[in-house]
């Protein structure tokens, strides 16, 4: 059985208010000022926030939401500005603070307050045996990293990984590295979000990307909101979304519990958002149980099957599933099994709220459906992003202004990571051109993901772990073996800006290289430097930090990428390394001849605002094996927790960043001074016979027999779907075993954990 650790966040403090009713407004902007003033100073906040999201500007390091083509000169959320200032700090992690704590201590901090202790600022090194870290210089400990690269018995015992964070050219340069070096182990922070988006959508229209811009979702008639929390996660999502129901448009919004962002949003640019009461959002709200978007999808479909044979030819685009799709025989003969017995069951909904939702569909020309990770992490994840695409398809809802998927992306730069070639299974086409252009021949087989990357070393088969930004062993799932998987590594390697958990669970011998961030000032051979980043909706453009750099020691990403490059695979080979150093455009020249869409690739990004990719989508190509978009047959997955048990989805607060709370707060649930709580229905506690403010262990139980315990948790009685609990990431990370994964995606199922809440053992 398995425990969390017992250091973080006693839960005796924590308050309760009722939960926000709206998102944003003046205390949004208030909350942004006081963590930002703290952290930066009014000077740095100044420079930093005014640049943020601007044309030549810093591109903000949270989420991926686009910039609008007018920028107003605050562009930015209350996250947004947290983000970037937490990166901005005048906080400083010093050789003496590694002195006073050893890594055993540091481990038993929890991880606010081992991000609350500011910017790296010199590499250090735990040595084999060693019980701190100690400076080392760049030189020894680039060479260090590269003597273990070179001594492993194969290049597939070595793994890179990457968050969102990377730049497209970094990234670009890291998986050259890679595969120059001999491994596709490319592993990154998609396998454990967005995976599932990427597969659904790469088999039924060829493109693992979503199809929509700014533009369409002004202008649809009806926009989804499935599984998605975007008052906390994409704040400035709700800018557009008021701009849809501005133009007339209607908002569903379908999640477990009714987050703040989705009943309301005061916009804090306009006059309406801070003296009036904002927009509503959500015109219907499904409190869906977790995991029944499938069943919610597939009935959607066989009503508007059911529609067009009360009404043939009103209902059903036929000429477009004629010209452009194959499969609608057998996925309709299909849908018309569905039962509504079923459906029921997994939803949690009623007919009426179902029947509801169809009557929207079928006055609605053009509809857009967004989501995010309350999707993608189910074990049937990759159907139901099948079966969502579906339901578009029967309306001809692609390839038109206003229609389309909307697949939402949580850290900035991860779509354009996936572009430039972090992909441990990149296609062939993909690794020709690279061949080509740097003449050597890439590995082909397959490398390892998040999940196959842990599993690898804790069999030993893996026994180096670059890790380039992020916080890998506490973004994963079954964090006990994430843990000692880490640890049997014999080099961990981080190239990080800030303390974190992946610093104290670290291998034999330990290697923390600091690096610039977004907001630094980078200057090479050539002069100074800008980067590229991809957000969510395919818009590529610069990012240029402002600041002085938190430290005279630090190296850029791409620096370091290079120099351990060179040092790893020698000096003189074909890969001109130190030209890429010197000079940022010079890979973006190469990029431009690898990576389709890139053509003229710096002079379009020269350009305020930059350039959309082409997605082949909007223009009704699909590159799939037929060339047409495919209908699938999808069979109804439900999760179905024995009595006495609930079905726990775990989410971020308010105030966190992926996995880093700034603050023990959830502001918008109304949640105070804890995080180790769990919200649960009030009439699922009386039936449960527990009470609010209860302590209880959750154990998830899994298909195999075995139980795992994540300790100490209070209960909250909240306004969730019946049936289901929500707790905090990464905190219930412990619960899921690392072999439970969506099916294709291989993605952790974080959102559907079936648990039962035991009065606690230990407290
Ligand atoms: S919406 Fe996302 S990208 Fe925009 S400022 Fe907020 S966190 Fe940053």
């Amino acid at each position: 059985m398995s425990k969390t650790r017992p250091d973080v966040d006693p839960p005796d403090d924590l308050t309760v208010t009722p939960p926000k009713t709206y998102a944003a407004g003046v205390p949004g902007v208030a909350h942004a000022m006081e963590y930002s003033l703290a952290q930066a100073g009014p000077r740095r906040t100044l420079l930093t926030l005014l640049s943020l999201n601007q044309s030549e500007g810093i591109d903000c390091p949270g989420c991926a939401w686009p910039d609008p083509k007018h920028r107003h000169k605050n562009e930015y959320c209350e996250n947004g500005a947290k983000h970037v200032t937490d990166e901005a700090t005048t906080r400083r992690v010093t050789r003496e603070l590694f002195a006073a704590h050893s890594v055993a201590e540091l481990d038993t901090k929890s991880d606010m307050w081992l991000n609350q202790q500011g910017r790296l600022t010199e590499p250090m090194v735990k040595r084999p045996g060693g019980t701190h870290y100690e400076p080392i210089g760049w030189d020894e400990a680039l060479g260090l990293v590269a003597d273990e690269l070179n001594a492993l018995g194969s290049p597939d015992e070595a793994m890179f990984y990457t968050s969102g964070r990377l730049s497209n050219e970094a990234a670009f340069l890291l998986q050259l590295f890679a595969r120059s070096y001999g491994t596709n182990n490319l592993p990154d922070c998609s396998n454990m979000c967005h995976e599932s988006s990427g597969s659904g959508l790469g088999e039924t229209l060829g493109v693992g990307k979503g199809s929509v811009s700014l533009d369409d979702i002004h202008e649809a008639d009806l926009v989804f909101v499935v599984g998605q929390n975007p008052g906390t996660n994409h704040p400035r999502m709700l800018t557009a979304l008021e701009e849809t129901k501005r133009n007339g448009g209607r908002v569903i919004a379908v999640n477990p519990l009714p987050e703040a962002g989705l009943i309301r949003f005061k916009n804090p640019q306009k006059a309406r958002g801070v003296v009036g009461r904002g927009t509503p959002i959500a015109d219907v709200f499904l409190k869906i149980r977790p995991g029944g978007d499938l069943a919610l999808f597939q009935m959607l479909n066989r009503l508007l099957l059911e529609a067009e044979d009360a009404a043939p030819g009103t209902v059903l685009d036929h000429a477009y599933i004629g010209a452009h799709t194959i499969g609608f025989e057998e996925f309709a003969a299909h849908t018309r099994t569905v039962t509504w017995e079923h459906v029921l069951e997994a939803t949690g909904l009623t007919r009426a709220e179902i029947e509801g939702v169809h009557r929207e569909v079928l006055a609605a020309q053009k509809v857009i459906v967004c989501w995010a990770m309350g999707l993608t992490q189910h074990r049937h994840g990759v159907p139901t992003i099948r079966e969502l695409v579906s339901f578009l398809l029967l309306r001809g809802n692609l390839g038109r202004p206003g229609a389309g998927v909307c697949p939402v992306r949580g850290h900035s730069n991860v779509q354009g990571d996936r572009t430039m070639g972090i992909w441990e299974r990149a296609p062939d086409s993909f690794l020709d051109a690279l061949g080509r252009e740097f003449s050597f021949e890439p590995p082909r087989h397959h490398g390892y993901d998040s999940v196959a990357g842990v599993r690898a070393m804790r069999d030993g088969k893996a026994r180096v772990f670059v890790g380039v930004a992020g916080n890998f062993v506490r973004a994963m799932s079954d964090s006990d073996v994430t843990e000692a998987a880490l640890r049997a590594c014999s080099l961990t390697v981080q190239i990080s800006t800030k303390l974190n958990r992946s610093h104290t669970v670290c291998g034999e011998t330990a290697l923390i290289l600091p690096t610039l961030g977004r907001s630094d000032r980078d200057v090479q051979a050539s002069g100074e430097q800008f980067v590229t980043v991809e957000d969510s909706m395919s818009e590529v453009h610069q990012s240029r930090g402002r600041l002085d750099p938190a430290s005279p020691d630090l190296l850029s990403e791409v620096a370091i990428i290079s120099r351990l490059a060179r040092r790893t695979l020698g000096e003189g080979g074909a890969i001109p390394w130190e030209e890429f150093e010197a000079d940022y455009a010079s890979i973006r020249d190469r990029i431009a001849r690898v990576v389709p869409g890139f053509d003229d690739f710096n002079a379009r990004v020269a350009v305020p605002g930059g350039f959309r990719l082409p997605n082949p989508v909007n223009e009704n190509r699909f590159p799939t094996p037929s060339g047409k978009a495919v209908f699938t047959c999808n069979d109804l997955d439900m999760i179905a927790p024995p009595p006495g048990h609930l079905v726990l989805q775990s989410l971020r607060s308010h105030d966190q960043w992926n996995t880093i709370p700034y603050a023990m707060n959830d502001r918008y649930r109304g949640i105070h001074d804890a995080r180790r709580i769990v919200m649960v229905n009030p009439d699922d506690l009386a039936e449960l016979g527990l009470a609010d403010r209860d302590l209880v262990d959750i154990v998830s139980i899994w298909t195999d027999g075995s139980e795992r315990r994540a300790e100490g948790f209070r209960v909250v009685a909240y306004p969730a779907a019946r049936g289901s609990a929500a707790s905090y990431y990464p905190e219930t990370n412990v619960l899921v075993p690392l072999d439970s994964v969506a099916e294709v995606s291989n993605t952790p199922t974080s959102k559907g954990v079936i648990v039962r809440l035991e009065p606690a053992l230990s407290r």
